[in-house]
């Protein structure tokens, strides 16, 4: 296993931030997972396993051992007469598995097309865009446990996936994901529950996956800052879910506010919350809020983490004052 000195993190996150790692090492097949966890230990010093950097806050230089998941492959595990299974190491692309489930004959996951980073971070936070949600397609996953110190098999329950949350988000640090199992219905059945969907299909007969996965990437394209010009992690907020209560009252004093149910309570759209407090566009030193989103934090260059998160305290502080609502911050924090 190859093992760095003091080395930069600039490439390794998509805001850009320019922290090193005191040794910083590069996971490349299962073996290496637990030489990397058991030298940590060993050493007595702090770790973390990153795959992309595109859900990360890094405000210091990182202590201790930090890895770069970097196993690949991908294959088609098995199927029956009416499902797909699928899997794919912890390292590879998450948008190029998509493109290849879809080349390959095995739709499901297209409506998650352009999203960054790895498909072994997937499950962390339940990942999610334009009404699918990481966990209607997961079958299990195979990680190693810190705990046991051993490889073990998670399946759904074991993962408890909620909103952008999971078991992983809850013990963080105790598994190291290195494959995912995802299983995909033979019937397919569009997902066109968002509007920009809805209205980009509504009068196409015979729909195909790759059509989906093809707008996806276009209104993406057109939404969202591309990381490789303009720093940045996507949402840097959760939707907030409010009570029935808090929603009728909001509704009632802010008759635009834009929310959607969510079981019994109401899910309230940030970006708009963050808008209407006149953040969109705003610019603090080197960071900012994208223009286009408000509910995405940018770093125009040169900016700190540290600037960054000064500026999310400044959004929350204010849509609490306004909205009475918190909001909570969506990427794994390094401070
Ligand atoms: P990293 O940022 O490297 O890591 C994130 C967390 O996962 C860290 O805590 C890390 O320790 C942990 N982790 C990473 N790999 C492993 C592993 N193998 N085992 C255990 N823990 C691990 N997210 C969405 O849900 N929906 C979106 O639509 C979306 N759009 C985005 C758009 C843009 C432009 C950007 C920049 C981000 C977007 N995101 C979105 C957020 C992000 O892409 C996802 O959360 C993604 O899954 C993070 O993957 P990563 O490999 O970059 O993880
Ligand atoms: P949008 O379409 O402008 O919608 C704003 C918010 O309203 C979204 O966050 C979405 O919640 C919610 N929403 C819209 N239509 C909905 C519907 N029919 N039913 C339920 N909820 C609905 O959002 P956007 O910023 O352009 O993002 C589009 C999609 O990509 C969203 O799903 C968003 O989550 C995802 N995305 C995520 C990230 C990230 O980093 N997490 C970054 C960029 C985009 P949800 O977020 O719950 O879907």
């Amino acid at each position: 296993m190859k093992i760095d000195l003091r080395a930069s993190l600039r490439a390794h996150n998509t805001f850009g931030f320019d922290v090193s790692a005191q040794y910083l090492a590069y996971l490349q097949n299962k073996s290496d997972v637990v030489e990397f966890i058991s030298k940590a230990q060993s050493e007595k010093e702090p770790w973390q396993v990153f795959g992309g950097g595109s859900n990360l806050v890094l405000a210091k230089d990182l202590s201790g051992y930090t890895a770069l998941m970097q196993i690949k492959g991908k294959s088609l595990l098995k199927e029956t007469s009416t499902h797909f299974y699928i899997e794919a190491m912890a390292g590879e692309s998450w948008h190029e598995f998509v493109e290849w489930s879809l080349n390959n004959g095995y739709p499901g996951l297209e409506n998650l097309a352009l999203i960054p980073g790895t498909v072994g971070a997937a499950p962390i936070q339940n990942i999610g865009a334009y009404g699918l949600e990481l966990e209607e397609v997961f079958e299990s996953l195979e990680a190693f446990d810190r705990l046991t110190q051993e490889f073990v098999t998670l399946n759904k329950s074991d993962c408890k996936f909620s909103y952008r949350h999971s078991v992983f988000k809850d013990e963080p640090n105790r598994y190291v994901v290195v494959s995912v199992c995802f299983v995909l219905p033979k019937q397919w059945q569009a997902k066109l529950s968002y509007a920009e969907l809805e209205k980009a299909f509504a009068h196409q007969h015979s729909l195909k996956p790759i059509d989906i996965f093809h707008r996806v990437c276009e209104i993406r394209r057109d939404k969202l800052p591309d990381p490789q010009v303009i720093g940045n992690a996507g949402s840097f907020f959760h939707n907030p879910v409010v009570t029935n209560e808090l929603y009728q009252q909001l509704k009632q004093q802010f008759p635009q506010l834009v929310a959607y149910p969510s079981g019994q309570q109401w899910k309230l759209a940030a970006g708009w919350l963050i808008d209407q407090c006149g953040f969109k566009g705003y610019k603090v030193g080197r960071v900012g809020v994208y223009e286009k989103q408000a509910l995405v934090l940018v770093n125009h260059g040169g900016g700190t983490g540290e600037e960054l998160l000064q500026l999310a305290e400044q959004i929350k502080k204010k849509v609490k004052e306004i909205f009475k609502v918190s909001l909570t911050v969506e990427p794994v924090i390094f401070n």
